[in-house]
């Protein structure tokens, strides 16, 4: 998808607020952990490159993508410290995965079994993580039997190296802690069975982490934390606040590109869904569902200039439009969402609109929305 660079709209990612945050958190580890920032999914829209190497100039040590190729993007731009994919590549990767010094997660025999000869023809070694799955039912053992066999398989054959061993946890965002509890426990459990004693034994996502859940992880896979954003399923529990300052670092604006007035009995948009009762202005903003602004969106205030103004119709592809209150100048700024986490455009409050989470909101909006650095 080309991006759209003449047109006035963009994304603005703050670096510094980045950084702010990552070195917030650097201050909240616990003795000898290490962050390792999160930038998959194109650094959950905010730029995974440029996030990167602002999050190691604040002290991340290391970096979490979730495919193959977001690992050869950062590994193409320079970067030289470790990168561990998150997800499980195809057995017939791997060779990608050593060329680029990627570490992947494995969570069967099965799949070592079927790079292990591979390697041992190539006379190279696989940076791997062993993945436990301890209660997320996504990826890794879960099972005693498994691991035991993997661990025997992994003594035997010195082609795979066994960089870390994790476990990523369902409800770290939730007040309750019963399944959490739970899956510590499983973790343990399956955790002691291995007899490799990997480099990092790791945990922690950004609510682990923020909320001071009591368990030890060697490294904070720091995701949402760093983009500034609470990761709480309960945002207004006391204990669910985060310990440290997060400062949101993505902005979204546009300008009003057309400004007119309708009259009683005219619609607009598709589906003529709103109907002037009386004589309107209503501006036109360059910024559609193909940008990632969702027909959701409609009844949503956005500022334009220094007021909200909701919007009236359909979402269109490439185009929304807003009610004014008067006539506007073609050309006003419009934000539609704002960095200020109090702000009624927040993307916190532009996930709740859409009965969504942040997470998501950030990742949908497309490559057409330039990325802009300040
Ligand atoms: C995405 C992801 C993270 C980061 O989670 P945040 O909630 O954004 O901190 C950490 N670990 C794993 C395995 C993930 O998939």
């Amino acid at each position: 998808m080309i991006s759209g660079i003449h047109r006035p709209a963009a994304v603005h990612v703050d670096l510094e607020a980045i950084q702010q945050n990552v070195k917030n958190e650097m201050t909240h580890l616990q003795p000898g952990q290490k962050l390792w920032a999160v930038v998959k999914a194109n650094g959950y829209g905010h730029g995974a490159v440029q996030v990167a190497r602002a999050a190691q100039a604040a002290g991340a040590s290391g970096f979490c993508v979730a495919l193959l190729d977001e690992g050869i993007e950062l590994r193409r731009a320079g970067i030289t410290a470790p990168i561990l994919v998150l997800g499980i590549i195809p057995p017939e990767q791997a060779a990608t995965a050593v060329a680029f010094d990627l570490a992947i997660p494995v969570g069967s025999l099965d799949w070592l079994q079927q790079v292990q000869p591979e390697l041992q023809a190539a006379q190279s070694r696989l940076k791997i993580h062993l993945a436990i799955d301890s209660g997320m039912g996504r990826i890794g053992f879960s099972e005693d039997k498994a691991v035991l066999a993997a661990d025997a398989f992994l003594q035997q054959h010195p082609e795979f190296e066994v960089e870390g061993l994790f476990t990523h946890f369902a409800t770290a965002d939730s007040d309750d802690l019963t399944y959490f509890d739970y899956q510590v426990t499983r973790f343990k459990h399956l955790r002691d069975l291995f007899t490799v004693k990997p480099k990092y034994v790791h945990v922690a996502n950004t609510a682990t982490s923020l909320f001071n859940r009591r368990v030890s992880s060697d490294l904070v896979r720091f995701g949402i934390g760093m983009y500034g954003l609470n990761p709480s399923s309960a945002p207004h529990s006391p204990e669910l606040q985060p310990k440290i300052t997060l400062k949101p670092a993505l902005r979204l604006t546009s300008e009003l590109s057309f400004v007119k007035q309708i009259h009683a009995g005219y619609g607009v948009g598709y589906g003529a869904t709103h109907v002037a009762k009386q004589d309107e202005w209503i501006g036109t903003v360059p910024v559609g569902y193909a940008d990632g602004w969702q027909r959701g969106m409609q009844g949503f205030k956005v500022k334009v200039g220094e007021t909200y103004c909701p919007i009236v119709g359909r979402v269109c592809m490439d185009q929304f439009m807003v009610k004014l209150p008067k006539q506007f100048a073609a050309g006003t700024k419009v934000e539609l969402i704002s960095s200020d986490p109090t702000a009624p455009n927040s993307l916190k409050a532009v996930a709740d609109y859409l009965g969504t989470i942040h997470y998501e909101v950030a990742c949908l909006l497309t490559d057409r929305l330039p990325r802009l650095y300040d």
